[in-house]
């Protein structure tokens, strides 16, 4: 069948089986072709679709147990983060780190290290992760943790399925007291300003900034700079206060249709921009908003890839060092803006610092934003690609689906090691993606 990422591009065809049980797993891994683990295929690209099988692991949905003193939580790879939410927010707990989608299972948080919008203060998914069962090529599982394994445990964290199956896991939650967020919305007329006030706000436990990708010139980077901190019981009003865990259900619209590929231009997305910094700057500062709205603003249109039409889109998202950051951003943004391409949704992120053997994120700054699959976007990324080399970038895989293997490796050392390891203990030819097939890992 064909099958794809989030981003409906590239399709590829595949065979995706769903093992109901750890057995029929087994005989899929240890069969004669490669194969590839698929959470809920909210990575953008190829990730997540092998060229020979893909095995979708969303019966494997089971929390096995959770201990109240400790908020560790024993589960089954392809539960959602949002079921979590839904078992373990009324009891008061939320999870560690979380991407800006709910619709992720916990296998894909850990192979892709998700990051969140508290970077800077937590890191990433990983280090809420205690151990991993991991299936090897053998069809054995084996518990690898900071303490077994110490190497292949950190391979798998970001390393993108190709170290294995994730069977199971252990996660710790964290403890809040409501299911709202206080959040402060900053406007910043530049980049420069939006920078200064994520560099001010370092202490603040949430942030992130939608940037104005279609303004040029002295308004360059024009932002909206959103800071959030889970809300104390004692932040809310009476009537909240009475079920302070419980901030009610949102329904969700759902994209008809594939929209026409004329509906996105460089004019409506101006026009977007314009109202939304406009209507942002405008509002109150500061507002009490639910759990779902603060951390998953896309969730409430399900299906909205499909603004994009059929042809689908890439996105693009890299993380540059502190030292040159601004000036990378700069040029980033001011390629963006000269080829009228702006997305939608251009996202800037603050990192904490970060070391790690083959995840994404690093002390820096990252910026993330979508582009409809045009005859002129590819020559675009390609550009982009180079100016995040140039100022020292590296690229997120996850979000990646046609990334030049050269591009790789000129951004990111670890490439090879990572290569090494995977040859060293015979899973290069039992686990691979359409990625891991085009980029050479
Ligand atoms: C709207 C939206 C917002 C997002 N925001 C963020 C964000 O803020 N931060 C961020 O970091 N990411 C973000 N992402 C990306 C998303 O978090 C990651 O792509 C995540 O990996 C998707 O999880 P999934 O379960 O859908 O995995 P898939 O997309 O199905 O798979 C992703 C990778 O994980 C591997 N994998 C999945 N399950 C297993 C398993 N059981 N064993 C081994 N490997 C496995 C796959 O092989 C693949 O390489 C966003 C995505 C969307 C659509």
């Amino acid at each position: 069948m064909k099958l794809t990422g989030w981003g409906r591009f590239p399709v590829v065809e595949t065979q995706l089986r769903a093992p109901r049980d750890v057995a029929a797993l087994q005989a899929m891994v240890t069969g004669d072709e490669p194969v590839i683990a698929r959470g809920n295929g909210r990575s953008y690209g190829d990730s997540a679709v092998g060229t020979h099988t893909t095995l979708d692991m969303r019966h494997f949905d089971h929390m096995l147990s959770f201990d109240a003193e400790t908020g560790v939580l024993v589960a089954e790879a392809g539960v959602l983060l949002g079921d979590v939410i839904d078992a373990f927010l009324p009891r008061g707990w939320f999870p560690m780190v979380t991407p800006g989608t709910k619709f992720v299972t916990l296998g894909g948080a850990i192979a892709a290290d998700v990051h969140g919008k508290n970077h800077h203060v937590d890191g990433s998914f990983g280090t809420c992760v205690d151990w991993i069962d991991l299936m090897g090529p053998d069809g054995q599982i084996r518990r690898i943790s900071r303490d077994d394994d110490a190497d292949l445990f950190r391979h798998t964290l970001g390393g993108m399925g190709l170290t294995g199956v994730i069977v199971r896991t252990a996660i710790r939650l964290r403890p809040v007291e409501t299911a709202w967020i206080n959040q402060t919305t900053l406007p910043a007329p530049d980049l420069g300003t939006a920078m200064d006030l994520f560099e001010q706000h370092a202490h603040v436990p949430y942030s992130v900034a939608w940037i104005d990708c279609m303004s040029r010139g002295a308004h360059l980077g024009r932002s909206l700079v959103m800071l959030g901190d889970h809300a104390k019981r004692a932040d809310l009003d009476a009537k909240k206060a009475r079920t302070p865990l419980d901030a009610g259900h949102k329904g969700a619209l759902s994209v008809p249709f594939d929209f026409p590929g004329f509906a996105l231009n460089r004019w409506s997305v101006r026009a977007f921009n314009e109202l939304y910094y406009r209507v942002g700057a405008w509002k109150p500062t500061k507002a009490l908003v639910d759990w779902d709205t603060y951390f998953y603003p896309l969730d409430a249109v399900l299906k909205w890839n499909r603004i994009y039409g059929r042809r689908g889109f890439a996105q693009f998202q890299c993380v540059l060092p502190l030292d040159t950051a601004r000036a990378g951003l700069t040029e980033l943004l001011e390629a963006i803006a000269e080829a009228g391409a702006g997305s939608f949704l251009a996202v800037l992120k603050r990192f904490g610092p970060q070391d790690s053997a083959f995840s994404f994120p690093m002390e820096g700054y990252t910026l993330a934003l979508d582009f409809p699959m045009k005859p002129h976007t590819l020559p675009l990324l390609d550009l982009l690609d180079a100016i995040a080399v140039t100022h020292g970038g590296r690229f997120y895989l996850a979000k990646d689906s046609r990334m030049r293997p050269d591009t790789l490796r000129e951004a990111d050392s670890r490439a090879d090691e990572f290569e090494a390891l995977r040859e060293a203990r015979g899973l290069k030819d039992h686990f691979a993606s359409a990625q891991s097939e085009r980029l050479s890992l």
